[in-house]
């Protein structure tokens, strides 16, 4: 390499470095993306690596407009007033067959393409033995859990699929599920929540087969105890310590982890779960 492409390769590097981002700016440059759950937790802290990340433009998706303006309110304190501009929100309830379909046609019509969707909004109802578990909790859980991310997973096809690429294929794109150390675990008292993140998976591997050879990559994460309004609903204290780093994780370093399987940096991923945990699950 010349002396200027040196400079030039070590430029995004030292961005990084100065601004105290563990990727590069440039990771999503030119990149529409979608993240449902965006408004709080650890879709929040997605929706803001994505920003760092250079993305093009990023629709959140959540229950209450309320909830996502504060959101962006947010974005921009932390970021920068122009962050705005690469922001949408789309409120709506996931498990709603409309809904999905209209954050996927009106992010397009917004940003004029689809590359990545996260699907990251969930609910996590209070610990219940299965004996006493009420049916309509385990509808509630399994309709956002799952079908809500069914709904999503099948709209983004279409959206990505639509959209032009250089290579008439699919081109580099990406759907980011998120799952859960409980969907590789299982759980006393969260088998609604469990079994739908199980199963999560299973829709994250046959998907992965489908649509991975038209470049859409599909994965998962699987976040251990991390520290967001919905841990705070769950009887985690005394397992929190159950993982290899003695405490719970932050959205961020889920967020991170998103940014990656959302990015080229992992190219050749397609069909994996993602563990972040801190080695809480022993699966692979
Ligand atoms: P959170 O409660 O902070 O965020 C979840 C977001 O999803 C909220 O903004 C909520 O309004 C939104 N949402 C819920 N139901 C919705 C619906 N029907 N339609 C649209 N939006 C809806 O929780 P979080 O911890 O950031 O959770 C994000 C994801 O991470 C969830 O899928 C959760 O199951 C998963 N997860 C969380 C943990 C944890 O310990 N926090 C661990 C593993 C996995």
């Amino acid at each position: 390499l010349s002396r200027r492409d040196r400079v030039f390769f070590a430029l995004p590097l030292l961005d990084t470095a100065m601004s105290n981002r563990p990727f590069s700016p440039n990771a999503l440059a030119g990149k529409v993306c979608i993240v449902t759950g965006g408004a709080s937790g650890i879709g929040y802290a997605t929706v803001k690596a994505f920003l760092q990340a250079g993305a093009k433009g990023v629709t959140i998706v959540d229950l209450s407009a309320d909830a996502i303006n504060r959101a962006i309110d947010a974005l921009a304190q932390e970021l920068g007033a122009e962050v705005k501009d690469r922001l949408y929100a789309c409120a709506g309830d996931v498990s709603q067959e409309e809904t999905a379909e209209r954050y996927v046609q009106e992010t397009i019509r917004q940003f004029h393409r689809l590359d990545i969707s996260v699907q990251c909004a969930g609910i996590s109802l209070p610990s219940t033995d299965v004996a006493d578990l009420k049916v309509s909790d385990w509808d509630k859980t399994m309709g956002v859990n799952l079908r809500g991310v069914f709904l999503g997973v099948q709209q983004s096809i279409r959206g990505i699929l639509e959209t032009p690429r250089g290579d008439g294929e699919g081109g580099d794109a990406a759907i980011v599920l998120v799952s859960s150390q409980l969907g590789l675990d299982g759980y006393a008292g969260s088998a609604a929540y469990s079994a739908s993140k199980f199963a999560l998976r299973g829709l994250m591997s046959s998907v992965a087969q489908e649509v991975g050879p038209k470049g859409i990559r599909v994965n998962a994460v699987c976040p251990g105890p991390i520290e967001t309004p919905m841990l705070e609903g769950f009887s985690a204290e005394g397992h929190l310590t159950k993982g290899n780093i003695k405490r719970a994780g932050k959205p961020e370093e889920v967020a991170y982890a998103i940014l990656f399987l959302a990015s080229e940096a992992s190219s050749y991923m397609c069909g994996s779960s993602l563990k972040v945990d801190a080695g809480w699950s022993k699966w692979c």
